[in-house]
This record gives structure tokens, C-alpha cells and sequence, in this order.
């Protein structure tokens, strides 16, 4: 991607900022060292955030472009704010913390990553990336109940990667309702592709067509970050980077976020006491 691309991104999400009616936009400053020592590159990071917050309700957090490749989850996430710009019934039910552009300067560049892969890194005492940094102080401001990291793999078929919390109610214990699972009953709905998941060497354990279960012992990925931070549902979201149309690949990013927002908002009342005690 050039440099004109990402400036039309920041216009965009500007734009988006400008219009919300639920969301304020916050943009903060990201300073990186350059090779050149004297000189710094400075960044912007865009945050959006519910204009209220309700401690009653689900707090609802949305990362993309942690890699630089994969500009469809980005902009799939900026048509998931811009249709949604009015959608009160949408917006009001939870609190939102959406970071459309996580590893702006990967995204710059087009590539994956700038010094190592910043999604194996979160969490890690020893990192000083300045990027993982402000992530890290963003959501570890209070604690996120959903978490969804946006991706693309080159499948034809979109899939996730999750890691769930279970709790005890009393003696027993409470198994959440699972959300992927019921992202993709209503994808395959409305006739969307889901990855098979046959012969699938993406780590972790294929759970149902489409749903990997990772292990929350594995560090450094947002993800688990989030999960070992009390997130109850930790997920990634890969849309199929594989299929030709970038419109297509856009509806599978908005249209399973939207979905997994609704089942985890609505399961909410039923399952805050357990969630919440952490
Ligand atoms: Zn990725």
C-alpha cells in the first residue's frame, strides 16, 4: 500500500469520527525510532470509543491491522463503523473501543510487519515497542468482557480462532454459550463461505467447521493478551483473503462482527455475574 492510500484511510476514518453519533474518535501519537537516530517517525493511532460508557452493559473491543498485509479487515472494520454510524439500537448495545489500525507503519508499508511480528509480542515484559505500548495502555484501562482481532488468512472461507473463558456458578460449572458457533450458523444463513478446516495446519484444535480453539497458554498473540486480561470470548476473525472481490472480503469482516456483537450482547444479562467476576 502507498503513502496516498493510508492518507485517504485517515480521511476516511476522519470522516467517520466526524459523522458518528455513538462513537467519538481520539487519536493519539505514536512515536517511532528510525534507523537514522536523530529522527523519529511519528504516527497517528485512532481510537474509537463510545461516547457513554455504561458499566451495566458488555464492553465490546474491535483491533484491526495488526499485520500490514490484510487492508480488508481495516477497511472492513471502517465499513462496519460508517454503516453503523446511525444504528442506536446497534451502538447502545454495549461500549466500544474499535482500533481500526493497529501497526500503522506495517500498514504503510504493505508488509506484515516492521521488526518482528508485534502479534506475537503483546504481553511481553521485555518489548518496548512504542505501538504495543499504547495498545496495551488503550485496553488495559478497564477490563474488556468480548474481544475480536481482525485478520485475513487465504482461505476461501472465513474462520476464527478462539479462546473462551468457563466459570463456576456456585458448584457447578458454566459453560458460555459459544459465539463463533453462532457467527457462523447465521453466515452459512445468508450462503457465506466458511473455511472447511479440513486439513488445516493453523495450530490449535478444529473445533467445528470453522472454528479453531487455540490454547490460551500460548503468549504473545493479542488475543490471548485479552483473554489472560478476563476477556470472556478472545477471538480472531480471519476473512478469506482468498476470495477475488475486495467487497466480498469486506462483507467478512462487518458481517460476522455485527452478529457476534448481537449473540454476545444478548447473552449478556444471563451470564454478567459470572463474566464479571474475575
Ligand atoms: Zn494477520
Amino acid at each position: 500500500m502507498t503513502k496516498t492510500k493510508i492518507s485517504s484511510l485517515e480521511r476516511r476514518i476522519a470522516n467517520i469520527g466526524r459523522k458518528h453519533r455513538y462513537l467519538n474518535l481520539n487519536v493519539g501519537e505514536v512515536s517511532l525510532p528510525t534507523s537514522d537516530e536523530s529522527e523519529e517517525h511519528k504516527h497517528n493511532m485512532y481510537i474509537f470509543e463510545s461516547k457513554k460508557f455504561d458499566p451495566e452493559k458488555p464492553y465490546i473491543t474491535i483491533a484491526a491491522g495488526v499485520h500490514g498485509d490484510e487492508p480488508d479487515g481495516i477497511t472492513g472494520v471502517l465499513e462496519f463503523l460508517e454503516r453503523n454510524s446511525d444504528n442506536q439500537e446497534l451502538m447502545s448495545m454495549a461500549n466500544y473501543t474499535i482500533i481500526p489500525m493497529v501497526n500503522l507503519q506495517a500498514i504503510e508499508q504493505g508488509q506484515r510487519n516492521v521488526d518482528g511480528d508485534i502479534g506475537r509480542q503483546f504481553g511481553k515484559k521485555h518489548q518496548d515497542d512504542p505501538v504495543l505500548r499504547m495498545v496495551e495502555r488503550i485496553v488495559g484501562d478497564r477490563p474488556v468482557d468480548f474481544f475480536v482481532d481482525v485478520h485475513g488468512e487465504r482461505f476461501k472461507g472465513v474462520c476464527f480462532y478462539v479462546q473462551e473463558q468457563t466459570y463456576k456458578r456456585g458448584r457447578k460449572k458454566v459453560e458460555l454459550p459459544q459465539i463463533p458457533e453462532m457467527i457462523v450458523k447465521d453466515l452459512k444463513q445468508k450462503s457465506m463461505k466458511i473455511y472447511s478446516g479440513r486439513g488445516n495446519n493453523l495450530g490449535g484444535t478444529l473445533r467445528s467447521q470453522g472454528v479453531i480453539q487455540t490454547d490460551a497458554r500460548e503468549k504473545g498473540t493479542f488475543e490471548s493478551y485479552m483473554y489472560r486480561n478476563g476477556a470472556a470470548v478472545s477471538m480472531t476473525l480471519e476473512y478469506p483473503a482468498g476470495l477475488k472481490r475486495c467487497d466480498t472480503r469486506r462483507k467478512y469482516v462487518y458481517v460476522p462482527l455485527e452478529s457476534g456483537i448481537r449473540h454476545f450482547a444478548g447473552l449478556f444479562p444471563e451470564y454478567k455475574d459470572v463474566i464479571r467476576k474475575r
